[in-house]
């Protein structure tokens, strides 16, 4: 089902407005970066650390649903480091020269964020092996029976991968990071602060009670929080005063159609596969993406990580299984049987 989904938690990088916003609302050191205390904790340690002992900072990776502040936390470690930070993602690195003109062209101390790193190519990621171990890289030269391998040093930089999944990562790559963080999503009132920190900066005026509500519809993520916050903000700017109050921001969340749980239709739709095809028994997770007509890794990445999160889908090893609660959410009857005492 193709819906245009403003939970769909990729930045469009096509889209200059969606670009133009990440950029403004961008945290840009630990003071503004709200949530996930215990990797800034963590952080703030090895970079004290590091900066007395005049050393690199270890390899980062942090790994997590899309939109919780990986790539914003790359920008902040670089700002608190005082070091320059390269972005680039994992398919963006076609072959193993792109990999070394990125690294040659660094500077000691500097950071290097790859985001989606499991997507890597092989041949890159062999390289990168070197690089993180021993700041040495092995480049080819030449083709055939005259080619020969030369031994470049490279600057001694620090890696941040981000992922949405480690288990797609190769063990030899995930065993060369000192340091591996897992982002959580966050609670409704730090989604209440990120949204009210974003309308300040935005220039908006919303009531604590709709930045309330609309913490509680934004799936736990500061992405999809400054988003809803940004279509909330333009339905009051069209309907009203310009100011988001509870009346404005429950009209918005209605045509957006995003429930009380943050769900949207898509989400809902998926629920409802589900239920209606495989009622409590697991699905495998292509036949699902068969059935909604999503890419499995869409499902994996962007749907499943919250309904998992509040309870409503449970991951077996034979398949996906939708709980009692997402039968109570969505309003249906467990057939063929009692309902669950949970209900
Ligand atoms: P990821 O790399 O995990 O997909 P991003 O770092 O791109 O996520 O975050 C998406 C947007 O959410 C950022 O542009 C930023 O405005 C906002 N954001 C993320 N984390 C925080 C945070 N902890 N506090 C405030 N805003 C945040």
């Amino acid at each position: 089902m193709a819906v245009e989904r403003i939970i769909h938690t990729a930045t469009d990088d096509n889209d200059p407005v969606e670009v133009e916003l990440e950029i403004t609302l961008r945290p840009r050191d630990f003071a503004s970066y709200i949530g996930q205390e215990r990797l800034k904790q963590n952080l703030k340690l090895a970079i004290d650390a590091a900066k007395q002992r005049s050393e690199t900072l270890d390899h980062i990776l942090l790994y997590g649903p899309p939109g919780l502040g990986k790539t914003t936390m790359a920008s902040v470690i670089a700002n608190e480091m005082g070091a320059s930070i390269r972005v680039t993602s994992g398919p963006a690195i076609e072959r193993a020269g792109d990999l070394a003109s990125l690294l040659t062209n660094l500077q000691d101390g500097d950071i290097l964020f790859i985001d989606e790193i499991h997507r890597l190519h092989r041949s890159v990621e062999e390289v990168l092996y070197s690089a993180m171990e021993d700041f040495k890289i092995d480049i080819m030269l030449g083709k055939g029976p005259s080619a020969r391998s030369l031994r470049l040093d490279v600057p001694k930089f620090t890696l941040i991968g981000a992922t949405t999944r480690t288990g797609a990562l190769a063990a030899p790559l995930r065993d060369r990071f000192g340091m591996m963080h897992r982002l959580e999503f966050y609670t409704p009132e730090q989604i209440a602060k990120i949204i009210v920190r974003a309308a300040n900066i935005l220039e908006s005026k919303i009531h604590p009670e709709a930045a309330k509500i609309l913490s509680t519809r934004a799936r736990l993520t500061p992405r999809i929080a400054n988003r809803l916050l940004k279509r909330v903000r333009d339905f009051a700017d069209v309907n009203g005063d310009g100011i988001i109050d509870t009346e404005t921001t429950y009209a918005a969340l209605n045509l957006l159609e995003i429930d009380e749980l943050g769900l949207d239709p898509a989400d809902r739709y998926l629920l409802e596969r589900i239920i209606e095809n495989y009622g409590t028994n697991p699905v495998g997770l292509n036949t699902l993406a068969a059935l909604t007509g999503d890419e499995a890794t869409t499902i994996e990445d962007f749907y499943e990580p919250y309904l998992m999160q509040i309870g409503l889908l449970e991951r077996t090893p034979r398949g996906r299984k939708a709980t009692p609660k997402a039968y109570k959410h969505l309003d249906k009857k467990i057939k063929g049987g009692d309902q669950p005492s949970l209900l």
